[in-house]
């Protein structure tokens, strides 16, 4: 079947890009956060009845007059001057034609050769220190479409489907596309620097307000072009772009999938084609979408219904002072009020669970037993379901409450582990979870009671203990254990046995 992949046609990342320099663009689209759409009054809520949100202009109707957002201008420029961007004085929105059922005007207003933003960076902290400095072609501003919902087929696409629904509440919701430039010198950790950038855009995102960033959602999308060149040289090779990448783990898959595809290819002797191609969640494979239009096949001409915007400097230089202090500023403070090392940070940020670490201490959780649950436990149980330590089912809150019980005593660190896993299993809050299995630490009376069983069931064992051989308390530990269904606390056991065999 032509364009499937299978892994004989793939060569290894390394192997790869031990002979090929790799070149990056990321294209991310955020849905700002205003209350209301870019051109019209009608609301943003997401998940609401389908087609309940719309109005003569969001639907294109005859007669209808868009008439700007003057909250989406000023999200826009924040973020461009979040991003170290230069804000024109002067720029048009631009009406990109084509025809899309999604899409209920028939053509989508933009933004062209005039964007909002231009020529800015972002730096993205890699680890080992480093910084990896991402430069930023453009931040401009357009209208989100409707979104199709292909039914009948196996797979959710319009393959196979028996029939079409649109729905246009998102249609005309304020968009911005934030663009870099062709990034290089990323060597082998490519795949890295590609998740690491949107998970630093993202945080950028967050502590600008301007929108939930919820990937899940579709509020930050991804679209990842990949292209490799022979190790050495500086001439671009062609590019894929691998759309709507939904996950930060999935942006890392994303191209270290169109790397070994490339590579082979390339390695054959053939040409890339320069295409979009979808990304598969499932199997972390690309297939082919469209081949790429150009830009002059969208027809683009200056939006003739709207006004030039023109943000005043002076209005511009105030949106700069109400900026918060960058991500990395901010994880600095949060380091150092925590006590955490640098490493640590690094740590965290890389496995994505830096901000569930500072909500479990918001929620009064002790730093350090914070940032082990997140790194040393739950950063396993996302990975085996495949999905972001943010999307498993369990809030930072109800970690903080586990962590307390588990610092005042009432549970051992292995019952904390299991209320953790219950509250993953969806049986409910920590308190109902302990109340239903009735998972607490065995109470001292009942505690010293199955010590002094051990003891009388295992004479052998304890002339052992008594002649100073400590490594031989084991199977009277054990015999606790059990005895208690693995609730005692161990320490308070080794203790009690210490006391009464050895003084
Ligand atoms: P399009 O409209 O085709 O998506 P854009 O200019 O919006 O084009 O975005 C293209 C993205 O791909 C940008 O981030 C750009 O820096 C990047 N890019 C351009 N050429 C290459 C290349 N040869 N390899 C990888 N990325 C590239
Ligand atoms: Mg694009
Ligand atoms: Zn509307």
């Amino acid at each position: 079947m032509e364009g499937v992949t299978t892994t004989a046609d793939l060569v290894p990342y390394d192997e790869v890009l031990d002979r090929y320099d790799p070149v990056l663009g990321l294209e991310t689209h955020v849905e700002l956060g205003t209350a209301t759409k870019l051109f019209c009054g009608c609301p943003t809520a997401f998940g609401a009845e389908p087609n309940s949100q719309v109005c003569p202009v969001c639907l294109g109707l005859p007669g209808s007059l868009p008439v700007t957002n003057e909250k989406a201008i000023e999200f826009t420029v924040r973020i461009g001057l979040a991003l170290n961007c230069g804000i024109a004085e002067w720029c048009r929105f631009a009406r990109k034609n084509y025809f899309y059922p999604d899409m209920p005007k028939n053509y989508q207003v933009s933004q062209y050769d005039e964007p909002l933003c231009v020529d800015g960076y972002l730096d993205v902290p890699v680890p080992g220190g480093e910084t990896y400095r991402v430069q930023i072609e453009r931040v401009h501003l357009e209208e989100d479409t409707g979104k199709t919902l292909h039914v009948g087929g196996a797979t959710g696409r319009i393959h196979g489907a028996t029939h079409s629904l649109v729905d246009y509440n998102r249609a005309g919701i304020p968009l911005v596309e934030i663009v870099t430039r062709p990034l290089t010198g990323t060597g082998k950790r490519a795949a890295e620097v590609a998740r690491l950038y949107v998970t630093e855009l993202r945080d950028l995102l967050r502590g600008l307000g301007v929108s939930d960033v919820r990937m899940e959602q579709g509020s930050l999308r991804c679209d990842v072009n990949v292209s490799l060149m022979p190790a050495g040289t500086t001439e671009l090779g062609t590019r894929t772009e691998t759309k709507n990448v939904n996950s930060l783990r999935s942006v890392e898959r994303a191209v270290r999938f169109e790397v070994e595809r490339q590579g082979a290819l390339l390695d054959a002797g053939q040409r890339i084609v320069q295409e979009t191609r979808h990304f598969h969640e499932d199997s972390g494979t690309t297939s082919p979408g469209r081949s790429k239009e150009e830009a002059q096949d969208y027809r683009y001409f200056p939006e003739p219904d709207l006004v030039p915007l023109a943000p005043e400097p002076r209005w511009v230089e105030q949106i700069r002072t109400t900026l918060p202090e960058p991500p990395s500023a901010r994880r600095a403070r949060f380091a150092e009020a925590n006590g955490f090392t640098p490493l640590d940070l690094e740590q965290m940020a890389n496995a994505g669970v830096l901000d569930l670490v500072e909500q479990t201490i918001a929620a009064r959780a002790a730093p350090s037993k914070a940032r082990g649950w997140w790194l040393s436990y739950l950063v396993g149980s996302a990975n085996e379901r495949g999905v972001e330590p943010a999307d498993l089912p369990i809030t930072p809150e109800q970690l903080a409450r586990i962590s307390a019980l588990e610092d005042d005593g009432t549970l051992t660190n292995k019952l904390a582990r299991q209320v953790v896993d219950a509250v993953l299993a969806g049986e409910g809050d920590p308190d109902t979870v302990i109340e239903a299995h009735g998972w607490k630490v065995t109470g001292e009376a009942d505690l010293v009671a199955a010590v002094e069983a051990a003891i009388a069931a295992q004479p052998d064992v304890v002339d052992k203990v008594r002649a100073g051989n400590l490594g031989a308390l084991g199977p009277l530990v054990g015999a606790v254990m059990k005895a208690t269904g693995g609730s005692a606390d161990a320490t308070r056991t080794r203790e009690l046995l210490q006391e009464r065999l050895v003084g």
